[in-house]
């Protein structure tokens, strides 16, 4: 999915967004400007912004001294681009930052202040796929651990003697 070129309006406070032209990149970001301050990536986009290294100079100039309005961030939004419900998604593994999703269209919405965030999180990608498989690790080491109390569960109900037969045949 390209860059959108129609003005699309904020999932979160339905202001129009204003499109911030990103010369490295060569794209615009749709920013809220005149509502909530929050920011829209078409698919792919934000990547290029998510880590520290990456540039935000122009997102940050354009809404630098700026006030926006408070919105709930709890309720449902829809995506501007391709009208499907976008859905909340964790930023990363540490589970700190919540931001929109739209499956269909691949649109990212962050609420006022989540992008600078999610860059303070990880100092590089490596990192962030790091705390990923930690995350992982421990889910699938939790899961285990209920397997194997299941086992003993199911072990313990059974009768003396079937306990005892196990204990020949199996050695368990
Ligand atoms: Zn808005
Ligand atoms: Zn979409």
């Amino acid at each position: 999915m390209s860059d959108t070129l129609q003005t699309i309006k904020c999932p979160a406070c339905n202001k129009e967004m204003v499109k911030v032209f990103i010369p490295e990149e060569g794209i615009n970001v749709d920013i809220c400007l005149n509502g909530c301050g929050g920011i829209f990536f078409d698919n792919r986009e934000f990547n290029k912004f998510d880590e520290k290294h990456e540039n935000i100079d122009e997102i940050l100039k354009s809404i630098e001294g700026k006030t926006f309005i408070k919105v709930d961030e709890s309720l449902p939004r829809t995506c501007p681009v391709c009208g499907s419900k976008m859905v909340k998604n964790y930023s990363s593994a540490n589970r700190t930052i919540q931001i929109e999703e739209c499956y269909s269209c691949g649109g990212k919405f962050l609420d006022n202040g989540e992008l600078q965030k999610i860059r303070a999180e990880f100092d590089t990608e490596e990192e962030r796929s790091q705390a990923t498989m930690q995350e992982l690790y421990r889910t699938v080491g939790v899961k285990l651990q209920e397997i194997e109390d299941e086992r003993k569960a199911a072990i313990a109900k059974q009768s003396p003697l079937s306990r005892l037969f196990n204990s020949m045949i199996y050695g368990r």
